[in-house]
């Protein structure tokens, strides 16, 4: 079995908006700092869901992730605690969209974050929770990572998203990260009476194998509330559906990391 580097940094992407990356991104990280691991979410997206989703006041957003990008930052110096213990996250401001237009000058411009998360001395996972577009943060986020996690809303066009994803994963492999690989794809507000829902995820499996986790995550409205009260699902609603969803899939990702998984492309 390959030794897990100290730092393993992982990629939550779509460049589809509204799939479920950041509830991903923060579920899963509350789950993992409760079993014992520490984590850090960086915020990538400068809309700033997932840092609102873990309670943090403007206030709070003093370093972000932007200055992680572009300034002399450490990692450690940007990560703020939140009443997870364990769970540290970069935060981001609105600022981070003019990052795009600002590291479009910056010799080195995709590997800012690489250079960043890939010199961090303790052994803790990282979650990159992406923004919906495959522009210089996600590459930037793709070239830092050791996998890349892709949620998955099964809906008509889901599956063309995904390949031009794919495509891009490939793209950083032969330019910058030859690393890179899938960790997997994990089915969201899942609709389970909907036939083309359906239709989809068989699709999903049928084309990707054991790279779709077994675990489905439902459309559960307590998922949905929990933003508002800062907080993840699994700790604002232990007990729901979408909770119990999460917990599996948690568990089937830490099982998953000790295998290499192979690209998919
Ligand atoms: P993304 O980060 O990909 O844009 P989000 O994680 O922000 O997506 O999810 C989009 C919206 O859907 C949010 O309002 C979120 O609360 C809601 N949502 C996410 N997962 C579920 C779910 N399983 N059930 C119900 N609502 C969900
Ligand atoms: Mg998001």
């Amino acid at each position: 079995m390959p030794k897990q580097p100290a730092t393993l940094i992982i990629a939550i992407a779509n460049q589809k908006g509204g799939v479920g990356k950041t509830t991903t991104a923060v579920n899963l990280g509350a789950c993992l700092a409760e079993t014992g691991i520490d984590t850090v979410i960086v915020d990538l997206d400068p809309q700033g869901n997932a840092s609102t989703g873990l309670g943090l006041s403007a206030e709070a957003r003093r370093s972000t992730t932007y200055d992680l990008l572009v300034g002399e930052e450490t990692l450690a110096d940007v990560t703020q605690p939140t009443a997870i213990e364990r769970l540290g996250i970069v935060p981001s401001t609105p600022d981070l969209s003019s990052a795009d237009l600002e590291l479009a000058r910056t010799a080195d411009r995709t590997r800012l974050l690489h250079r960043k998360l890939r010199q961090a001395s303790r052994p803790q996972i990282v979650l990159i929770d992406c923004p919906p577009a495959l522009g210089l943060l996600t590459v930037n986020a793709l070239v830092a990572a050791h996998s890349v996690l892709v949620p998955l809303q099964a809906e008509f066009y889901a599956l063309e998203g995904l390949s031009q994803l794919l495509q891009t994963v490939k793209q950083v492999r032969q330019s910058a990260n030859d690393g890179l690989r899938v960790n997997g794809v994990l089915m969201t507000m899942s609709d389970g009476r909907n036939n083309l829902a359906q239709q989809v995820e068989a699709d999903a499996r049928a084309t990707l194998g054991d790279l779709v986790y077994k675990t489905i995550i439902p459309r559960n409205v307590r998922v949905s509330e929990a933003p508002s009260f800062g907080a993840p699902v699994v700790h604002y609603d232990p007990n729901s559906k979408g909770s119990v969803a999460y917990r599996a899939f948690a568990s089937e990702f830490v099982s998953r990391l000790d295998l290499s998984m192979e690209p998919a492309t």
